[in-house]
């Protein structure tokens, strides 16, 4: 028999795995409907397996973050200096070049930063399914 549960029963099995901690509250929420929307499109629930769930899937605050626990290789954004166009890679708080060290502003490296985690997200979503929401992401294990 098809069996359909709600997502207080989903919490409540992770609580009886003593697996809550595992994913945070919103993270738990996003996994919640990301695998209904998995059981709607298959046309087939979900089998709820708590313990497969938390080997399947891990959560990081960020898509770097993620990169950097998992040590995946991936190459930064390379952030282009307003003052002489040199590129640099892995130091976005100032230019390489020598006569200019310009020095990023906050906006700049702000900007900088969150091209690498766009850059991140998508070098993940190439390769694995990538659940995001407003506090971080889970990754399927790959
Ligand atoms: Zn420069």
């Amino acid at each position: 028999m098809k069996q359909t549960i709600n997502f207080s029963q989903f919490i409540d099995a992770f609580r009886d795995h003593n697996r809550l901690d595992n994913f945070t509250y919103d993270g738990l929420e996003a996994l919640f409907d990301y695998l209904e929307e998995l059981g709607d499109d298959c046309g087939t629930e979900v089998e709820l397996d708590v313990i497969a769930l938390c080997c399947e899937f891990s959560e990081y605050d960020s898509a770097l973050g993620c990169i950097s626990d998992a040590g995946y290789d991936f190459t930064s954004e390379p952030f282009e200096c307003p003052e002489c166009d040199v590129v640099t890679y892995n130091n976005a708080r100032q230019c390489e070049e020598e006569e200019c060290g310009h020095l990023a502003t906050v906006e700049q490296h702000e900007v900088w930063e969150e091209d690498q985690e766009l850059a991140a997200l998508e070098y993940l979503q190439d390769r694995t399914s990538v659940i995001t929401f407003d506090s971080g992401i889970i990754i399927q294990d790959f």
